[in-house]
């Protein structure tokens, strides 16, 4: 299969996926994560149509995005260490690991000095896995407070990484939960603003994601091959 090929069956799964739950295809968009591509093949995703790309290192991303930025909505999903956020700030429209203060505090600095606004996804870490980054979902308020008055972040969701499973349908109560948790910080009007978004489901497991409610699927090997 080729890129668009392997574009197209993706498509339908998602489509598929929202038959199966009454969503609506239109709520929902691919971030191509080209991470392990290169150059040309991110140029190829762009011209079949997909403008939302993903990377998770501004090494990686640096040369993609200096000749194809202006093609594109840049996502950075990779974890971010403080001091490579004036890489990131000004550059990718959004970051999909927001997962502490210090961080939230050089994102604020670095994008008041441009006069910018960075929209942010905060990380949770739903499963508790040891390796994964984010918040916990405990903590998930109290973070959304001591940030809430920072006036160059936008949140526009949550982000989370399911484990790898065998059998994508054991991931299912972690997208629930972060679809749960979304709804708890909108109750509790945690933020001045209603957030949305929910970055979750990638290539293992996007079908179920889609089911629970995301907004934002970040697919790289599906679309570009293992
Ligand atoms: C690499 C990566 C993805 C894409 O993973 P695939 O399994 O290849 O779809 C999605 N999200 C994050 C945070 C990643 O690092």
């Amino acid at each position: 299969m080729d890129l668009q090929d392997r574009l197209t069956a993706a498509r339908h799964r998602i489509q598929e996926a929202c038959r199966r739950s009454g969503r609506n295809p239109e709520e929902l968009r691919i971030i191509a994560i080209t991470k392990y591509t290169t150059l040309e093949v991110t140029e190829q995703i762009l011209q079949l149509g997909v403008s939302d790309i993903g990377e998770s290192r501004w090494q990686d991303a640096r040369t993609k995005w200096q000749t194809l930025g202006a093609l594109g909505t840049w996502h950075f999903i990779g974890h971010l260490q403080t001091n490579k956020v004036k890489d990131v700030v000004g550059k990718f429209d959004y970051i999909h690991s927001l997962d502490r203060l210090s961080l939230a505090e050089e994102i604020e600095k670095k994008a008041a000095a441009l006069q910018t606004a960075v929209n942010c996804f905060i990380q949770v870490n739903v499963s508790g896995e040891q390796t994964k980054q984010g918040v916990s979902p405990e903590g998930l308020f109290t973070f959304a407070e001591q940030i809430a008055g920072m006036e160059h972040l936008r949140i526009a969701g949550l982000m989370t990484m399911a484990p790898h499973e065998a059998d994508p349908e054991a991931t299912r109560p972690v997208f629930k939960r972060l679809r749960e948790l979304r709804g708890e910080l909108n109750a509790r009007s945690v933020l001045k603003y209603e957030v949305t978004g929910l970055s979750m489901g990638m290539s293992n497991d996007f079908e179920v994601a889609v089911e629970e409610g995301a907004t934002w699927l970040r697919l790289g090997s599906v679309l570009f091959g293992s």
